[in-house]
């Protein structure tokens, strides 16, 4: 089981005040150059890739261009925006795309309370709501997922939107919320910029060990990645975790072909490789993932997390990352994916 995971474009529609990943620009490589990355994911023995944008879908025709030569079972997250949903599903269901995955942080009752009073964070979730009954209805065989980031305004509502996305047939990842610790996390804002957003370990750890068995007492759930709620709450929230060099198996590619250390680092090392040095410069990629990664003070990253457990069981792991295998869950009911 080797994982990769690739920001196919920085360029996002939505520009939320808070998106720390969108404020550097990058050059993204053109389209045609993309058969050549996944030719070289495949060499390298991936067997699951983690597609984000930050807006995959902003590549509006360019997107089939790039994903018709992939061959590796992958998830392509999506912001949601419904312009871009009108103007691209029907194509995009219809040729590569068999996956729908996006952030769902806030319950259906309390976007309702809101109502027109939404944020931009909010807006976001009332749009994945929307935008999954929508694919659900036209496109029932589509694989959906929805990922909820828990933090301190949303902790009460999770065992809600786990239920009402399990109803729905929604897979459901949960990941707690993560802040920048140093210049090299480029995912996440700054703890300042986070101010009321963030959990506190002494306070908030025995609130989420609840909420946590909450979620795990909703029966038939279909969280994908159950063993996170039995992480210790309190070293969750402390990020006291680590992948100790090794993120998940496979590069993290930027849109620009450049690499990274994970997802959320970008990595002084790991950056000045590219994905066309793989898999001629395997080793000292590897090693500049290391060093990179040793400098990381850690983290509770659920990708991250999820790979080093089923590592134990790479098989069923493999099954779990690609069409959402769940152990107790009839296997009728996952998904059935066009790249397996
Ligand atoms: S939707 Fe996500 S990627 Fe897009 S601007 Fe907002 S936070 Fe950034
Ligand atoms: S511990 Fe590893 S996977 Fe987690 S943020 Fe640091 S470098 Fe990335």
């Amino acid at each position: 089981m080797i994982n990769a995971l690739t920001y196919l474009t920085r360029r996002c529609p939505n520009k939320c005040s808070y998106c720390r990943i969108s404020r550097e620009r990058v050059q993204e490589m053109p389209p045609s150059d993309w058969s050549r990355a996944w030719s070289i994911l495949k060499e390298l023995g991936v067997t699951f890739n983690l597609i984000l944008g930050n807006e995959p879908w902003i590549l509006g025709r360019d997107l089939p261009t790039i994903m018709q030569h992939n061959q590796t079972p992958f998830a392509m997250y999506t912001s949601c925006n419904t312009l871009l949903y009108t103007a691209y599903s029907r194509s995009y269901f219809n040729s590569f795309l068999d996956n729908f995955s996006c952030a769902v942080d806030y319950s259906k009752d309390y976007l309702h309370e809101k109502a027109f009073h939404v944020d931009d964070m909010e807006r976001k979730s009332e749009n994945s709501w929307f935008l999954l009954r929508c694919v659900k209805e036209d496109y029932p065989k589509v694989d959906c997922q929805g990922l909820i980031t828990i933090h301190a305004k949303n902790l009460e509502q999770v065992p809600a939107i786990v239920k009402d996305l399990s109803d729905m047939g929604v897979f459901v990842g949960v990941n707690l919320i993560h802040h920048a610790r140093d210049d090299q996390t480029d995912f996440a804002p700054t703890k300042e910029e986070m101010d009321g957003f963030l959990l506190d370990s002494d306070f908030d750890h025995p609130r989420l060990k609840k909420i946590f068995d909450a979620v795990k007492a909703i029966p038939n759930n279909l969280v994908m990645n159950p063993d996170y709620l039995d992480y210790d709450t309190n070293d969750l929230i402390r990020k006291k975790y680590h992948c100790l060099g090794n993120p998940y198996g496979g590069p993290t590619i930027d849109a620009d072909g450049s690499l990274r250390c994970c997802g959320y680092r970008k990595g002084k090392l790991t950056r000045t490789f590219h994905i066309f040095d793989l898999p001629k410069r395997l080793e000292q990629w590897k090693d500049a993932v290391m060093e990179d990664a040793m400098g990381c003070a850690g983290c509770s990253w659920g990708y991250m997390l999820m790979y080093h457990k089923l590592l134990s069981d790479p098989e069923f792991g493999k099954k779990v990352f690609t069409k959402h295998a769940i152990k107790g869950l009839e296997e009728s009911k996952w998904s059935q994916r066009k790249i397996e």
